[in-house]
């Protein structure tokens, strides 16, 4: 094989480090902890307990490939873990807290973690699990209180020189695993490789993802306990950027750190923006005037798209999965912005966005995945992935998770517009199939929120003697506001096909969540598992 003229530069987490401590070393990065306390530290200081932390890692006797787990929110100490596991070779598992017992039990059995950081905030998971964790050798506290027993990171880092050469490997070895939560089955393990990485947080940069510079200040509502947190830390990394961390997820405490310490970009799912707007509303305050806000993990509402745009916001409306890295396609200004009217606009930002490079999308024929469809902004069909950070097996499996033609199954159901838009409408679980053609249950929900007195809405198909399913919404109402069914429909009727309209409307005091927040149709089809249309 002949190669070209080009050095040789693998692809490792480390050079993201060591690029962020040579060109932006005093760039803070600041944390708002549990306890209320503040802490900063910068990019120089990040790189130097990375080294600590993996030099302290070998000495626990760790080697490369060895899991190392998290159970701990957003701070600087859990970045550094992102690097220090990283550089000694070893795979940082990030698991997510809202897990039940047994889902924390198995992916820990499975991913076969040596080491198990935690947040003194999940001292009780800790101490109800350790039993059922048999492969965790060692526990390190991030933040033990005062009088506490637990090993904490900062001593056990602190007893290191930080004089560490990273180690060297592959591009193509694993940094890092996440779990899938599924509502269905155990868990599933995807590992993220160096060079997926590396290239996802690449792609992360781009204007039209992230837009990141080094004047950018991030305040990551996104876990980084779920789905990488998007990619944020690496892609922050590489671009030098000032991060603003919170480790507790208080409207209060974000709006804070928003407006104290110049926040200009944010990125959380939809009920964070949620809740931000009660918070401002309730205390009469104004929104944060961020630059930019990414919207991802459901579906981002268009009352939500509309208030932030109106408040000088720039709309990043992105779609992705675990599976993925997790960044699939994001929303931002297309050629024709500057021509459309401001519905235009929130019209577009609703839809999921376009491609980044590296992705590529299809959508197929429900009922016959052979069948590859137009993108003709009409045709809805299941929609696949491929690319360098898209999963090919998931940890421990025998066989790949792709099609015979090398592709990826979402899960998801979508539209492909002309222009690349991407367009969710369902899950191939949750799409309602009514005398043989589909409605989609998300279109539903999301025009059901913009009503002023529905706080909550899921829609799923239950069983109809004639149709097959026809369309049920559950509706949580606002505190304080009051509908009846007929006013909801009333009020659909002109914002979905007439046959889409839900054949009943049923008022509960909560809707069931996954451990991501998603809402979790199989848990209110269970529920309601009795339940049958007059
Ligand atoms: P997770 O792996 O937990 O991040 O879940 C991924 C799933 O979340 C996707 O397959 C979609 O069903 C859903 N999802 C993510 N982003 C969006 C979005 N912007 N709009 C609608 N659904 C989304």
């Amino acid at each position: 094989m002949s190669l070209g003229a080009m050095q040789d530069w693998t692809m490792r987490i480390s050079h993201v480090i060591d690029h962020a401590a040579r060109e932006a070393p005093t760039r803070e990065i600041v944390t708002r902890w549990a306890d209320g306390s503040e802490t900063r530290t910068n990019w120089a200081g990040i790189h130097r307990d990375a080294r600590k932390m993996a030099q302290a890692l070998q000495a626990l006797g760790l080697k490369p490939g060895d899991k190392v787990a998290s159970l701990a929110m957003n701070h600087s100490r859990h970045l550094v873990s992102w690097f220090g596991v990283a550089g000694m070779g070893g795979v940082l598992h990030t698991c997510n807290p809202r897990l039940f017992e047994e889902q924390l039990e198995y992916i820990v059995g499975h991913a076969e973690d040596k080491v198990m950081l935690y947040d003194a905030a999940f001292q009780p998971i800790i101490d109800k699990m350790r039993d059922q964790w048999p492969t965790v050798e060692h526990y390190i506290c991030f933040d033990p209180p005062e009088g506490s027993d637990a090993t904490a990171f900062e001593d056990w880092i602190g007893a290191q020189s930080g004089e560490f050469e990273w180690v060297a490997g592959d591009e193509r070895d694993p940094c890092m695993i996440c779990y899938t939560s599924g509502t269905t089955g155990n868990p599933k393990g995807v590992q993220y490789e160096h060079r997926s990485t590396v290239l996802h947080a690449l792609a992360g940069l781009q204007p039209s993802t992230f837009n990141f510079s080094a004047s950018s200040v991030m305040l990551p509502v996104v876990p980084m306990f779920h789905a990488a947190s998007w990619g944020l830390p690496y892609a922050g990394a590489m671009a030098g950027i000032k991060f603003v961390f919170s480790a507790v997820n208080d409207p209060a405490v974000l709006d804070e750190m928003m407006k104290k310490e110049g926040v200009t970009d944010s990125a959380g799912v939809p009920t964070v923006w949620l809740a931000h707007f009660q918070y401002c509303d309730a205390n009469d305050i104004e929104l944060p005037k961020l630059r930019a806000a990414t919207i991802g993990g459901s579906a981002a509402p268009r009352f939500m798209i509309e208030r932030l745009m109106k408040n000088g916001t720039r709309v990043q409306h992105a779609w992705g999965m675990t599976e993925t890295s997790p960044i699939g396609t994001v929303g931002g200004p297309t050629a024709d912005w500057d021509e459309m009217t401001f519905d235009q606009k929130v019209e577009k930002t609703m839809k999921q966005g376009r491609p980044i490079f590296g992705v590529e999308l299809r959508t197929v024929d429900l009922d016959d995945r052979t069948k590859v469809l137009p993108r003709d902004g009409e045709a809805s069909g299941a929609l696949q992935i491929r690319g360098p950070w898209v999963v090919k097996r998931y940890f421990k499996a025998e066989e790949d998770a792709l099609t015979a033609d090398g592709w990826f199954d979402t899960g998801d159901v979508a539209i492909l517009h002309p222009d690349g838009t991407m367009q969710i409408t369902d899950r191939t679980k949750d799409v309602i199939k009514s005398g043989g053609e589909w409605i989609s249950s998300v279109e539903l929900e999301n025009a059901a929120v913009g009503h002023p007195a529905v706080a909550e809405a899921a829609c799923v198909g239950m069983f109809h003697p004639k149709w097959d399913e026809r369309p049920v919404l559950f509706v949580v109402k606002k505190e304080g506001k009051d509908c009846t069914a007929e006013e909801v429909v009333n009020f659909l009727s002109d914002k979905v096909a007439k046959w889409w309209l839900p054949d009943a409307v049923e008022f509960v005091d909560d809707i069931p969540h996954t451990a991501t927040g998603k809402i979790s149709k199989k848990d209110l089809r269970d529920r309601f598992s009795d339940y049958t249309l007059a």
